[in-house]
C-alpha cells in the first residue's frame, strides 16, 4: 500500500483544485518558507480524522478552510481527498485503489466517504487501525513530533508501539465490547428491580 494521490480543494492556501501524484520511494516537497509544504502534511492528517484544530495549527475547524488571498477570495468549503494503492490488499477492502475524501463547509458540516460512499469517521478510522495511518500514528510525523514522543508519557508512547505491533484494533474491540456489557448490566439491573416491582 502506498500514497498515490492527494486531490485538494479550498483547504487552507490551496484554493484551486491541486492533485498531486506519488510513486513508491521517496517523495520531497520543497518550496520557500510560507509556500505551503505543510499545508500538504496537513491535509493529509485531516483527511485521516484530525479533529483537533490546534494540531492543524488554527483556531478553529473553520480554518482550514481558504480564507482568501490577493485577489482570490474565500472559498465557502474544503474538501481533501487521498488517493492509497491497495493492490496489496493491505487494507481490508476489494478495492485495488481506496479514496477517502473529507469535506467541511463554514458551518462545521463534515462528511467522510470511502470510495466516494458517504460514511463515519469511525469507519475511516476502523479502516486504518493497525495500519500505522491513523492521524495520530506514526506514518505522519510532523514537525516537533519527535520531541513529543520523546517526552511524552510513557503510557501514550506505548499506543505508538501497539499499533506497529497490529493490537489496536483488538484493544479497540475490547472498549467496545466493554461499554455493551456495561449497557447490558445496567439494563439488566433495571430490568431486575422493575420484576421486583412487580412481584
Ligand atoms: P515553512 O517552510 O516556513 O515551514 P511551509 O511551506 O510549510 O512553510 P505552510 O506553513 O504549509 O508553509 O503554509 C503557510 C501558508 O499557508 C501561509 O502563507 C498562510 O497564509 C497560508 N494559509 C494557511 N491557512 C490558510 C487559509 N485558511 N487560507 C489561506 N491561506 C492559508
Amino acid at each position: 500500500m502506498y500514497l498515490k494521490r492527494l486531490e485538494i480543494l479550498g483547504f487552507k492556501s490551496f484554493a484551486e483544485k491541486t492533485e498531486l501524484e506519488f510513486t513508491p520511494g521517496i517523495t520531497a516537497v520543497v518550496g520557500p518558507n510560507g509556500s505551503g509544504k505543510s499545508n500538504v502534511s496537513d491535509a493529509i492528517r485531516w483527511v485521516l480524522g484530525e479533529q483537533s484544530a490546534r494540531a492543524l495549527r488554527g483556531g478553529s475547524m473553520a480554518d482550514v478552510i481558504f480564507a482568501g488571498s490577493d485577489g482570490k477570495r474565500a472559498m465557502g468549503f474544503a474538501e481533501v481527498s487521498l488517493v492509497l494503492d491497495n493492490s496489496d490488499g493491505a487494507l481490508p477492502l476489494d478495492f485495488t485503489e481506496v479514496m477517502i475524501t473529507r469535506r467541511v463547509d463554514r458551518s462545521g458540516e463534515g462528511e467522510y466517504f470511502i470510495n466516494q460512499v458517504p460514511c463515519r469517521l469511525k469507519d475511516v478510522q476502523e479502516l486504518f487501525m493497525d495500519t500505522g495511518i491513523g492521524k495520530e500514528n506514526y506514518s505522519i510525523i510532523g514537525q516537533g513530533r519527535i520531541d513529543e514522543i520523546l517526552s511524552s508519557k510513557p503510557e501514550d508512547r506505548r499506543a505508538l508501539f501497539e499499533e506497529a505491533a497490529g493490537i489496536s484494533r483488538y484493544k479497540a474491540r475490547k472498549r467496545e465490547a466493554q461499554r455493551r456489557l456495561e449497557e447490558t448490566e445496567q439494563n439488566l439491573l433495571r430490568i431486575t428491580d422493575i420484576i421486583g416491582e412487580l412481584t
